[in-house]
């Protein structure tokens, strides 16, 4: 589904990744793991084609399609969806309406039919009942006073409800108190686990993986991955921290 080839992108020209090659099927969930600066935010803002992530080098392909030719909303209507370390707030928008325009425009770009209101209202309170957040609170303007716990709910809820095919989370259970973190990771599962679909799981915790079963767990350091394993890479990395790198 993912194919990355010894990609290379930097920032105000600043080189951050350095070579970083992962190769990511359908049905399989891959957890990316690193110290602090290592490049992790960038590898999912250079995906999503966020403004000033310059890729200089390597290869990205999605689906067999050269994802860094995309737009970011042609990437989005591709199926890829990024969940950030911080949701922004977009005040004066609510929700359901900021959700419906996005969902309608990615299918207009896939030649689907757009949802009438009414049959996205009901995809809407179903993801919201399934993630145990009130539909009254998707009338409100999008992450605006929401709590850490609530932003990140609610993010499970706009995966959910655009149902892509490959989801980049940052540090989603950051800041999150059990309910919330168990919450987001039977969101994961429940929304993403499936034969068709993939996950990038950014995160510098083990917890979030008590939840979500990684199939691969990843190292990323110093703008390359250095060490790939199965879950029990991110047991040893709790135990020991990331002082074995170097080892
Ligand atoms: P991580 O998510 O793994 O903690 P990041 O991808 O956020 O790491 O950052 C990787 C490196 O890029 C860090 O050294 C950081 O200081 C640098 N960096 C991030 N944003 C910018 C920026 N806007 N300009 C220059 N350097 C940046
Ligand atoms: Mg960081
Ligand atoms: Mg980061």
């Amino acid at each position: 589904m993912l194919k990355i080839t010894d990609l290379r992108a930097e920032i105000d020209g600043k080189e951050i990744l350095k070579g970083l090659s992962l190769e990511v099927n359908a049905g399989e969930i891959h957890a990316i793991m690193g110290p602090n600066g290592a490049g992790k935010s960038t590898l999912g803002y250079t995906l999503g084609g966020r403004p000033n992530y310059e890729p200089t080098g390597g290869s990205v392909t999605f689906d067999g399609q050269d994802l860094l030719e995309l737009a970011p909303h042609e990437r989005a209507a591709a199926g890829l969806f990024l969940g950030f370390q911080y949701p922004v707030e977009i005040p004066g928008i609510s929700n359901l309406h900021f959700l419906r325009e996005a969902l309608n425009s990615q299918r207009r770009a896939r030649d689907e039919a757009p949802l009438s209101g009414g049959e996205f209202l009901k995809l809407a309170r179903a993801q919201a009942d399934a993630l145990g957040m009130d539909v009254e609170m998707l009338k409100r303007p999008v992450n605006v006073g929401f709590s850490g716990g609530e932003k990140k709910r609610n993010e499970m809820v706009q995966m959910g409800i655009i149902g892509p095919k490959l989801a980049i989370l940052d540090e989603t259970d950051s800041g999150l108190d059990i309910d919330a973190l168990k919450a987001v990771g039977e969101g994961i599962n429940r929304i993403m686990r499936a034969p068709d679909k993939a996950v990038l799981l950014i995160t510098h915790y083990q917890r979030l993986l008590d939840y979500v079963q990684p199939d691969f767990v990843h190292v990323l350091a110093d703008g390359r991955i250095v060490r790939s394993g199965g879950p029990e890479l991110a047991h040893e990395l709790e135990r020991e921290g990331y002082g074995i790198l170097a080892a």
